[in-house]
């Protein structure tokens, strides 16, 4: 089995039943061969007989990547908890292995006759009888035994989870999803604080059936998210008609007011799906689009909260975090960005709402349902594998 230790959630007082059956869910989803149950502010998680030891190993990286765990551990459960119970358990796991061993008791349930350094002296002793080395001092490893009611777990290494909140259990965000490196860890940070990300992809195709067939890098980086996100929903919106009106505004104006009609449209994706904010891998000072003036102007087109995770990171730092998530290959792909088409030579690095405002009267105004007229909605399948982008 797998012992999984829950982290921020302890400090949630009254509410803390929903963060537990919100993570509860999550894990369920992340192994679904698996059962899993809370015990005595622990999850449990169970294989069936005859699962293989590849399965179990797997389940243990998808536990890895589900924030809420603050650790886990390949336990094994006794049928009772005096020192007998506790040897056979100890001796399948330190079986074969060279000691000295540290021993860690813990004890969520208090009535045990013995108090943990009671038992932890007890076991060393008996282990000991059966030629385990046990020792603190130069100790190669731990061998940790937790006590409730009616059984221990026994385990040695414990793996560092993820941290962070139970997906689901902050809400609903429209996450703007590019081709680029830095959205898709804005999406993993997003989830780190407990949000379900409903993805809009801004794309060059002509129609929908193109869209949903050459977007393939996109519905890629939504594969490699769901186990941190399990986020599978997303908007493929033509930006067609957005370029075509641009073309009555100046060059250098088109990026800002195309970074305003996104919140638009994000906006009302938002209100469809019941979401409450605006994700995105803006960055302060990265490029022109994102000096503090644009950020403004961008955030002023809609009423809702934008969430910018990413805002005080270094490239470097993003870099290395689309790496550890599997995201920065993926994003290194070939694709067309459409942004790529509006970026003028001298863009405009400072702009007023008010002077976007008054562009944005030469626009359509026709445009925005015009282009959500036009937007598909498609739910990534994360059982198939990779498609080749
Ligand atoms: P990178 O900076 O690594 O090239 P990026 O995705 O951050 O990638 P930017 O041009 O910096 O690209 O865009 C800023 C943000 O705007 C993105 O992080 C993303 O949230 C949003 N965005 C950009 N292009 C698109 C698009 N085609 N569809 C949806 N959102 C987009
Ligand atoms: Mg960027």
């Amino acid at each position: 089995m797998i012992l999984i230790h829950y982290g921020e959630l302890f400090t949630k007082g009254l509410n803390r039943p929903f963060f537990q059956n919100m993570l509860l869910r999550n894990l369920k989803a992340a192994v679904p061969k698996s059962q899993v149950y809370l015990e005595a502010h622990r999850f449990l998680m169970e294989f069936p007989k005859g699962t293989e030891a590849a399965e179990e190993s797997n389940a243990l990286e998808a536990v890895g990547k589900v924030f809420g765990v603050a650790n886990f551990a390949q336990a094994i459960e006794t049928d009772g908890t005096d020192i007998q119970d506790l040897v056979p358990a100890a001796m399948t796991l330190l079986e074969g292995k060279n000691g000295p061993f540290k021993i860690e008791v813990s004890r969520s349930y208090k009535n045990h006759g013995l108090t943990s350094i009671q038992i932890a002296q007890q076991l060393a002793l008996a282990l000991e009888k059966k030629g385990v080395h046990v020792g603190v001092r130069n100790a190669v490893g731990t061998l940790n035994v937790e006590i409730l009611q009616h059984k221990a777990l026994v385990y040695g290494q414990k793996h560092a989870g993820l941290g962070g909140l139970p997906v689901g259990c902050t809400g609903t965000v429209v996450t703007l999803l590019s081709g680029g490196i830095d959205s898709p860890v804005a999406s993993f940070l997003l989830a780190k604080r407990g949000v379900k990300s409903v993805y809009l992809h801004f794309h060059p195709f002509k129609d929908k059936e193109d869209a949903v067939r050459r977007s393939e890098k996109i519905q890629n980086l939504v594969r490699q998210l769901h186990p941190y996100t399990q986020s599978t929903s997303l908007y493929l919106v033509p930006y067609n008609f957005f370029v075509l009106d641009a073309l009555h505004v100046p060059e250098r104006y088109a990026l800002p007011l195309f970074r305003r009609f996104m919140m638009r449209v994000a906006q009302r994706i938002a209100e469809k799906e019941g979401a409450e904010a605006i994700g995105t891998g803006e960055n302060l000072a990265q490029v022109s689009s994102q000096t503090l003036s644009n950020l403004n102007s961008i955030g002023s087109a809609t009423d809702l909260q934008v969430l910018r995770p990413l805002l005080t990171y270094d490239k470097h730092e993003i870099i290395t975090l689309a790496e550890k998530i599997g995201t920065y290959a993926i994003s290194n792909q070939d694709y067309i960005d459409c942004c790529q088409s509006l970026v003028a030579k001298h863009p405009a690095t400072s702009t007023k709402i008010s002077e976007l405002e008054k562009l944005e009267q030469r626009l359509s105004p026709d445009l925005l349902q015009q282009t959500l007229n036009c937007t598909v909605l498609v739910s990534v399948n994360t059982d198939s594998p990779k498609v080749p982008a």
